[in-house]
């Protein structure tokens, strides 16, 4: 009789053991909490774009290149008094690109003095000047967008060297209608 209540005694415990055990088992085969990590990716594609937005204002109408005579400088050399543009001296066949999106209103070769040269109508309501170049990669009624390549760096025209001279006129804007260039 005792012997019987001990062998009872003994399989229950046995029956507990096995039944926490597989309770342990079950508790670290629950689905985890990291299968729901890959869900945080979006939360990171947001920022890269709006880094992406940001970097996407042009900082230079000739990438690379910054301005190395600028505007409003008096000399009797011009017709106006002042210079008015600013000057980006660089390599001829360095890539002259569109400052903001618009459409091309003139393309060609009859510039005088600024040489080959090609006018951008900008989404700000600017006309923006490019003169001097060597090659225009876009026609009249072009529509393009900021960071566009639109032509190359040249010495076409009146020049003592290869350099951008860009000009920001108000729409239709003509010689001396200008501002120091801004977009
Ligand atoms: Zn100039």
């Amino acid at each position: 009789m005792k012997r019987n209540t001990t062998g009872k005694l003994f399989s229950g415990l046995l029956l507990l053991a096995v039944l926490s055990c597989n309770k342990a088992e079950n508790s670290t085969t629950t689905p985890g909490a990291n299968d729901s990590e890959p869900e945080q990716t979006p939360v990171t594609a947001p920022v890269e774009e709006a880094t992406a937005a940001a970097a996407a204002r042009v900082a230079s109408p000739v990438p690379g290149y910054t301005v190395t005579y600028p505007y409003g400088i008096k000399n009797p050399r011009y017709a106006a008094g002042y210079h008015t543009g600013d000057d980006y001296a660089a390599p001829t066949g360095a890539k002259v690109v569109a400052v903001l999106g618009g459409t091309i209103v003139w393309s060609n070769n009859n510039g005088g003095a600024y040489g080959r040269w090609i006018g951008l109508r900008a989404t700000n309501g600017r006309d923006y000047v490019y003169c001097h170049l060597s090659v225009r990669s876009v026609s009249t009624g072009t529509k393009v967008v900021a960071g566009q390549k639109i032509g190359e760096v040249g010495a076409t025209g009146n020049v003592t060297g290869p350099h951008l001279h860009f000009e920001d006129r108000p729409k239709g804007g003509g010689y001396g209608q200008v501002r120091k260039p801004t977009w």
